[in-house]
């Protein structure tokens, strides 16, 4: 089964999240579990966690269907001590909110060497990270997203993804998620069939296709390899519309929160059913 939807506001309570994705025909969506623009968020009050729950019930989203990204701020590969230990403590209080709203999954973006440290440093540090937000934390997996590599971001290698899990003790815990738009700018070449494969069986190769918890699916306003991140809606970027076909007809992407990030929420609605509608 495909489950597609877009990332949702959450504005006015964590609980608004289910309900806005319900209303547009969404069998998946994303949401931050907090303002993503500041560091302190207050706790999520026990009727919002509990609404949330039930709304979830009520639309049929289960927690494999809901990918909750996490603050822009967080960088847990900064070289600086006291802004890495910052980044550590506010990623373990979004995984805590992850697990009191039920959820099973966290997605981040790795992480930036701001030039203070090498690429394999950074890479260190992210994966010692992510060891302790998983011991200080439960039933939560912590989802590194492939990035466009704009400045100083790690993670635009599926080697650098790689090689942060490998680092990770709890293997249960570590999982990926890819961005369309980012992969294509990037430099991997998804836009056409023998790029995708070629790019999924060199995923499979370098990572597994059992770490892929999600998947992003944004067209790309920018050109393949220019390494900025500008997501588009689909079909209107240089991505096109085929390799979205080609993802939801492909089994290696079921049973995972397929989520649109496209700029254009307006036509989120019609986006999704244009997606169900090309399953052959
Ligand atoms: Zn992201
Ligand atoms: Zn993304």
């Amino acid at each position: 089964m495909k489950y597609i939807g877009p990332h949702v506001s959450a504005q006015g309570g964590v609980e608004n999240a289910p309900l806005n994705a319900h209303a547009i025909g969404s069998k998946a969506f994303a949401f931050f579990t907090k303002n993503q623009k500041q560091w302190y968020a207050s706790p999520l009050s026990a009727s919002s966690i509990r609404k949330f729950r039930e709304y979830c019930e009520k639309y049929d989203f289960k927690p494999f269907q809901i990918l909750p990204h996490d603050s822009y701020l967080i960088n847990l590969g900064n070289p600086d001590k006291e802004m890495l230990a910052k980044s550590r403590g506010a990623f373990i209080d979004e995984m805590e909110r992850c697990s009191q709203l039920g959820l099973d999954r966290l997605n981040f973006h790795p992480g930036s060497h701001l030039n203070k440290a090498s690429e394999e440093e950074c890479l260190k540090l992210i994966a010692e990270s992510v060891n302790i937000a998983l011991d200080e934390t439960k039933g939560v997996t912590a989802v590194l997203e492939n990035t466009a590599g704009q400045g100083t971001n790690m993670g635009h290698r599926f080697e650098h993804l790689a090689y942060i899990i490998d680092l990770v003790e709890d293997k249960s815990r570590v999982g990926v998620c890819i961005d369309t738009c980012h992969s294509y700018t990037a430099g991997y070449n998804v836009k056409t069939a023998r790029g995708f494969n070629e790019t999924f069986d060199h995923f499979d190769k370098v990572i597994g296709l059992k770490y892929l918890k999600g998947m992003h699916i944004n067209d790309s306003k920018k050109d393949f390899g220019t390494r900025v991140d500008r997501h588009d809606n689909l079909g209107e970027g240089f991505l096109g519309i085929d390799i979205f076909r080609m993802i939801v007809n492909d089994s290696r992407f079921d049973d995972m929160p397929l989520i649109l990030e496209t700029p254009d929420e307006t036509k989120w609605e019609e986006e999704i059913r244009a997606l169900y509608a090309m399953i052959r």
